[in-house]
């Protein structure tokens, strides 16, 4: 490995230490040249990691004190999308000794019916993590439900409670995806202390409370909208650039920093073999195979092609912050049985 590049980002940012202008004019000739590729953050490695973690605790929560954690997972209607994550939910457990119980509902399903099978859940002392997947039908007030979870039984983190510790700096549950893509860094010996921290995207689930976490962690953290001016000059200036704005390939390398940290959140589906042999380049034939099989394939909110020229490190959609949203689920449900039992 090239030892100007695995060298970590931020020492090289700082106005102290020496070897700014050696790196970015080893990048500037890199890119030129086209000979550097971004490292990639596998999501698996640290995912593994963590649900092996869970798993050794949920065995002595049951072997000492005969607890078995258990999460129920409420679904709403038949998206195929909130399928597959249900499904994947729902069999991490399975992986971590942790119970489960799918509880499926009409896609007519009303806000009361809804709110009683919530209700039935918060009583059951048996359930420590009640999961309601998103997005609920539009007949359904999202928020009503989200209030009605127990905040000792969140495990999403949604509920307004939970929402307003995190923002305290005092959390209880952590949103998983945030929460993962912490993980990530820190698994991988990121240094968060002190970065220029961007996030692109706002949302409740994953913008906000993404950036409430890095600037606990003593990051100069800028969040970026739709609203956001001149957005590639702003998001150039992160050390760390999270991308959660759902929108295949946004992020161009005009947006990033040469050697910069790259997270990207976006999950999009694209079924054009052109599109994907523009967003993958010398990766593509297995993205075009995919589209041919199945009918699409996935990308993030980054531009994988372009990204690999300019960033240091990216995290690759499948196989990044994706699989860290699971494990943090698992992480949570094992904390929820933990501080109720
Ligand atoms: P969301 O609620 O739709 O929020 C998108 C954000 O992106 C908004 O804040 C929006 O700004 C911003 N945005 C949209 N267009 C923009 C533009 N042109 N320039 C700058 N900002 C723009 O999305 P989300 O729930 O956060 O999800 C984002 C992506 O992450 C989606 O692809 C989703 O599927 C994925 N996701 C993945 C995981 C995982 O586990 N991997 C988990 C959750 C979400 P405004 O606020 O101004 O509208």
């Amino acid at each position: 490995m090239n030892t100007q590049l695995s060298c970590n980002v931020f020492s090289i940012a700082s106005e102290v230490r020496e070897p700014r202008p050696n790196f970015y004019v080893t990048m500037t000739a890199m890119i030129a040249e086209k000979t550097h590729r971004a490292e990639l953050l596998d999501g698996r490695i640290a995912a593994d990691a963590i649900k092996r973690g869970v798993a050794g605790e949920v065995a002595a929560l049951k072997g000492e004190r005969g607890v078995t954690p258990r999460l129920a997972a409420v679904i709403v209607g038949d998206d195929p999308a909130s399928a597959v994550y249900v499904r994947n939910k729902i069999r991490a457990c399975a992986e971590v000794g942790i119970a489960s119980e799918h509880l499926p509902m009409p896609a007519a399903t009303t806000t009361s019916e809804l709110l009683q099978v919530v209700k039935k859940l918060n009583e059951d002392d048996d359930v420590d993590g009640i999961l309601v997947q998103l997005p609920l039908p539009k007949q359904i007030a999202e928020i009503e439900i989200i209030e009605a979870i127990d905040p000792a039984k969140d495990i999403d983190a949604f509920h307004p409670v939970n929402v307003g510790l995190l923002a305290m700096g005092r959390p209880r549950f952590v949103p998983c995806t945030p929460a993962g893509i912490i993980e990530l860094l820190d698994r991988n010996d990121i240094q968060i202390d002190g970065a220029n921290a961007c996030v692109i995207g706002r949302s409740q689930i994953v913008g906000k409370p993404v950036a409430a976490l890095l600037l606990q962690r003593h990051a100069t953290v800028t969040i970026c909208h739709s609203k956001t001016r001149d957005l590639p000059a702003v998001t150039r200036q992160a050390d760390i650039l999270v991308a959660a704005i759902g929108r295949p390939a946004f992020v161009r390398a005009e947006f990033i920093k040469p050697g910069a940290v790259v997270i990207d959140v976006g999950v999009n589906k694209i079924s054009d073999p052109d599109q994907a042999r523009d967003f993958f380049g010398r990766d593509a034939d297995a993205r075009v195979d995919a589209i041919a099989k199945k009918g699409y394939t996935l990308v993030g909110d980054v531009h994988p092609a372009e990204a690999d020229r300019v960033a240091g490190k990216r995290t690759p959609v499948p196989g990044g912050v994706g699989l860290l949203t699971v494990a943090m689920l698992m992480k949570n449900t094992l904390q929820a049985a933990k501080w109720r039992r």
